[in-house]
């Protein structure tokens, strides 16, 4: 089903990627120097071994080892150079634009100043951006395990920071005991400020779940959103209200989210007519990419050239960006894709 044209095509096409954690995104060499430097030990003492800790049994186990990880990343400059290798490396995918997220609570819990650390993330994006890189804005990724007390000192730096590129206010880390009802007000305060709204959910815990993100939090996307498929209302609501999945199918089986690639509910949510992109979620913890991510939708749900451009187009359209960039990233993004297209014969 991958034709040498279609893996042409996907090498080549413009793409917009929506769910990506920054963290995740960390190369185990970088990690590895980091860590040396800050002091932190990872308990492995080269590449190989670093890449060797990204093994996990559930979410709840790569959760752990996530936050685990992320610890060897501590000042601006740390930010910095992880965002200009991420963005240098997304803007090689042909990667147009990019949400990228950053856990807030995490860096603010052992003392990092999430400032510093926005400031120094969108630094690395802006140089990675003036020699090819992806264009990258950020979205703060609340951590629902630490409750609804310390989000509202973290709305407000995302508020202080939307002139450097926080667009976005999200609710992330483990749904099992952590309903979103009780983030409402914070939702609502963050729409107040012209931030966008998605949460993670659906992951993990069913419908209840997903039916709290889009009626107590209002948000206009799902991370996963794939248990929505349990509950025959639910598709339709999200149908009818264009709640947009943001799906990123390696995450969801390396977490046992799902227990294999036939069981993956990607096509049922496509066929049901429920807006979705495809995106690499955490790329190194999950030994993927962006353009990988594309591959496997081919191969794994029989997408063609068509789905795929659907894909891109839908999320340039369900971005955070204002209304006109929105635009202007849709059409330039449509026009490109046609003309490769006809390049391709695909
Ligand atoms: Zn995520």
């Amino acid at each position: 089903m991958l034709s040498p044209q279609l893996e042409q095509f996907i090498r080549r096409m413009p793409k917009v990627e929506l769910h990506l954690h920054l963290e995740g995104a960390v190369t185990p060499r970088t990690l590895l120097a980091l860590a040396r430097r800050n002091g932190l030990d990872l308990g492995a003492r080269n590449e190989a071994e670093v890449a060797a800790l990204f093994h996990y049994r559930d979410f709840g186990e790569f959760l752990t080892v996530f936050m685990d990880l992320a610890r060897a990343i501590v000042y601006g400059e740390d930010f910095e150079r992880l965002a200009y290798e991420l963005g240098l490396d997304l803007g090689e995918q042909q990667v147009r634009y990019a949400e990228v997220m950053i856990s807030p609570m995490q860096h603010l819990s052992r003392g990092v100043d999430l400032r510093e650390a926005i400031e120094g993330a969108m630094t690395g994006f802006a140089r990675a951006e003036r020699v090819g890189g992806a264009r990258v804005r950020l979205v703060l990724d609340y951590g629902r395990g630490y409750g609804t007390e310390p989000a509202w000192g973290v709305l407000e730096v995302a508020r202080a920071m939307q002139p450097r590129g926080v667009v976005g206010w999200s609710i992330g880390g483990n749904e099992i005991g952590h309903p979103p009802e009780p983030f409402a007000p914070l939702f609502a305060a963050a729409r107040a400020a012209g931030l966008g709204l998605m949460a993670h959910a659906g992951e993990v815990v069913g419908p209840t779940s997903v039916w709290g993100a889009i009626n107590a939090l209002g948000i206009t996307r799902l991370g996963h959103g794939i248990r929505c498929m349990d509950d025959p209302d639910l598709v339709v609501a999200l149908r009818e209200r264009g709640v947009v999945l943001d799906i990123c199918p390696t995450s969801n089986l390396l977490t046992g989210a799902v227990p294999s690639w036939e069981a993956h509910p990607l096509p049922h949510i496509r066929a049901a007519g429920v807006p979705l992109t495809i995106n690499s979620d955490d790329p190194t913890f999950f030994h993927t990419t962006l353009t990988e991510e594309y591959r496997r939708a081919v191969i794994h749900f029989g997408f063609n050239a068509d789905d795929l451009c659907t894909a891109v187009l839908t999320a340039a359209s369900a971005s955070f960006l204002p209304p006109e960039s929105r635009a202007a990233l849709r059409r330039s993004l449509a026009a490109e894709l046609e003309a490769l297209r006809a390049e391709l014969a695909v």
